[in-house]
C-alpha cells in the first residue's frame, strides 16, 4: 500500500497526484505537466506547501475556513463524537443529538422565522435540495405547473446537475447537457462589466426588473422560486447596485414567487453579520448554508427553511421523498456546531465589522489607485478588484479574457499570496479571523503581485483594450 506521508519528495507526490488524481475544475495534463502545488499543513492565516513556503491563505480556502485553520477545539469535538456516534441516519424516525442541537442554533441565528433545516453534505446538494423543495411545496398547494426556477447568468450554486443548472456558468452548461428543464437565467447586476452608459442604481433597476419581464413572459403560475447569491462569490465578487435587491424583493412578493437565498459564501459571518441577506435586506424563504458553517473542518450544508414552506410540506400527509445518507451526519454536526460557538465566544462578527472590514477597506481601496485596478469592492471580507488597461472607460482587456488574471494569479502565488481570478478579476475572501497585521502581509504580497503583472503585461505588450 501506499504510504500516505509529508515526507515524500514533492515530485514523487506530484508524479503520484497526476497518475491518479483527478482534480475538480482543471485542465488534468496541463497540471501533469506542471506538478500541483502540495499543502501540507494551516495554521490560522496561513498553509505550508511541501517546500516549506508559508502561504498567506486570501480566499480561507475555498470561501469556508472561516475562524482559521488548525483549530485544536474542532478537533478535540470531532475526535469525541467519533468515539460517542460516529453515524446514524435520520430517515426512519430517528434523530440524533448533533443534528437536533446543529438545527435548533441555525434556527436561532437565521432571521425571520427562518426556524427549519433540511440537512445536506454540501451546497450543491442543498441547491438540489432546494429545486426539490419549492417544486413540492407547489405540487402540495394545488399548483403543480409552478416548476420553472429563475437564476442568473454567472451565478454560482455548485457543481452537481440541479447545482451547475441554477448556476448560470456557459464554460459549466457546456459540458453535460445543461441546464435541466424548467431553470432559466436572467442577467446579472454586474454594472462594472455590463452597465455601459447607465449609472450603477439604473443598471441595478434595469436587471432586477427582468426578473419582472421572465415572470410576464412564462406567466406568474409557472414560476416557482428566484434564487440568487446575495452577492455573487465565484462569478467575482460582484456585490450588486443598492438598487438591485430591494426591487427583485418587491417583484417576488408582487407575483408570489419563493425567494431562495444561496448563502453558501455569505452566510456565518462573511459579510459582517450573519448572513448576507441581512447585509443586503433581503427576507428569503429558504437560505442554501454550508462553506463556513463549519469553517470547512467537515462537509456540511443545508436548506434553512421558513415555517410556511416547511409546514406545507410537512403537512402534505406524505413523505418527502428525498434525503442523503450522510443528511446531518453527527460528526460534521458536531463539528459545525463547535464552530458556530467559537463564532460567539471569539465576537468574530465584531471583528469583522469593527476591526478586520474597516482596515481592510482603506487599504483595498487604496489599490483602485494602482494603473492595472479599476474598480475595488469590499463588503464584510469578501472583495474584488477589476482589471483594466483604461479605468476610465471600465475597457476590457484585447487578449482573451482571463489572460491578465491568470498571469496576475501566478505572481501571487509566486509571492505567496493565495488570490483567485475569475476572468480579468482579482478576488478574495480571507479567514475572518485576520489581523491588521495580517492584512498589511496581504496588501503588500497583492501590490508586488500586481506591480509585476503590471510590468509582465506592458513589456509583452498585453496592456492593450479590447
Ligand atoms: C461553493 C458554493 C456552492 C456549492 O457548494 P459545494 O459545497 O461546493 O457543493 C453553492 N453556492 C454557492 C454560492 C457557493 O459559493
Amino acid at each position: 500500500m501506499t504510504q500516505i506521508t509529508n515526507h515524500l519528495p514533492t515530485k514523487e507526490l506530484q508524479a503520484l497526484d497526476a497518475a491518479h488524481h483527478m482534480h475538480p475544475f482543471t485542465e488534468g495534463a496541463a497540471l501533469a505537466r506542471k506538478g500541483a502545488r502540495i499543502i501540507t499543513r494551516a495554521k490560522g492565516v496561513y498553509l505550508t506547501d511541501s517546500e516549506g513556503h508559508q502561504i498567506l491563505d486570501g480566499m480561507a480556502g475555498l470561501w469556508c475556513v472561516n475562524v482559521g485553520y488548525g483549530r485544536k477545539d474542532l478537533a478535540e469535538v470531532a475526535a469525541r463524537q467519533i468515539e460517542e456516534l460516529c453515524y446514524y441516519n435520520t430517515f426512519f424516525q430517528t434523530s440524533h443529538v448533533p443534528a437536533i442541537a446543529l438545527a435548533a442554533e441555525i434556527a436561532k441565528l437565521a432571521p425571520g422565522d427562518l426556524n427549519h433545516v433540511f440537512y445536506a453534505g454540501s451546497g450543491s446538494e442543498a441547491n438540489d435540495t432546494n429545486i426539490r423543495l419549492v417544486r413540492r411545496y407547489w405540487d402540495v398547494k394545488g399548483k403543480p405547473e409552478k416548476k420553472v426556477i429563475i437564476s442568473r447568468k454567472n451565478g454560482y450554486h455548485g457543481s452537481t446537475m440541479g447545482g451547475a443548472s441554477l448556476g448560470g456558468m456557459s464554460p459549466m452548461h457546456a459540458q453535460g447537457g445543461l441546464p435541466i428543464p424548467d431553470i432559466v437565467h436572467i442577467g446579472q447586476p454586474h454594472w462594472w462589466a455590463e452597465g455601459g452608459d447607465m449609472t450603477p442604481e439604473e443598471f441595478g433597476l434595469m436587471r432586477a426588473r427582468e426578473l419582472e419581464a421572465k415572470i410576464e413572459e412564462l406567466g406568474a403560475d409557472r414560476v416557482a422560486a428566484f434564487i440568487g447569491e446575495p452577492i455573487q462569490g465565484a462569478g467575482g465578487v460582484i456585490v450588486p447596485p443598492a438598487t438591485y435587491w430591494p426591487e427583485i424583493q418587491r417583484i417576488c412578493d408582487k407575483y408570489g414567487i419563493l425567494l431562495i437565498a444561496d448563502e453558501v459564501i455569505t452566510g456565518f459571518g462573511r459579510t459582517g453579520n450573519w448572513f448576507g441577506s441581512q447585509t443586503m435586506g433581503i427576507r428569503p424563504h429558504i437560505m442554501t448554508i454550508a462553506k463556513g458553517l463549519s469553517s470547512g473542518y467537515a462537509p456540511i450544508g443545508g436548506s434553512v427553511i421558513c415555517d410556511e414552506v416547511h409546514e406545507t410540506i410537512a403537512g402534505s400527509g406524505d413523505d418527502f421523498n428525498h434525503g442523503y445518507t450522510y443528511s446531518g451526519h453527527p460528526v460534521a454536526a458536531a463539528v459545525a456546531l463547535k464552530n458556530l460557538e467559537l463564532i460567539q465566544e471569539e465576537n468574530i462578527l465584531h471583528h469583522v465589522k469593527k476591526v478586520a472590514h474597516p482596515y481592510l477597506m482603506e487599504r483595498w481601496q487604496a489599490l483602485a489607485d494602482h494603473p492595472l485596478v479599476g474598480e475595488a469592492k469590499l463588503v464584510g471580507l469578501m472583495g474584488s478588484i477589476a482589471l483594466t488597461p483604461d479605468k476610465a472607460t471600465r475597457a476590457k482587456f484585447a487578449s482573451e479574457a482571463g489572460t491578465v488574471g491568470l498571469r496576475c494569479r501566478e505572481r501571487c502565488f509566486a509571492n505567496n499570496l493565495v488570490m483567485r481570478h475569475v476572468g480579468d478579476r482579482m478576488i478574495i475572501s480571507p479567514p475572518l479571523v485576520i489581523t491588521p497585521s495580517e492584512i498589511d502581509v496581504l496588501i503588500e504580497r497583492a501590490t508586488k503581485s500586481l506591480d509585476e503583472c503590471y510590468a509582465g503585461l506592458k513589456s509583452d505588450g498585453l496592456l492593450v483594450a479590447a
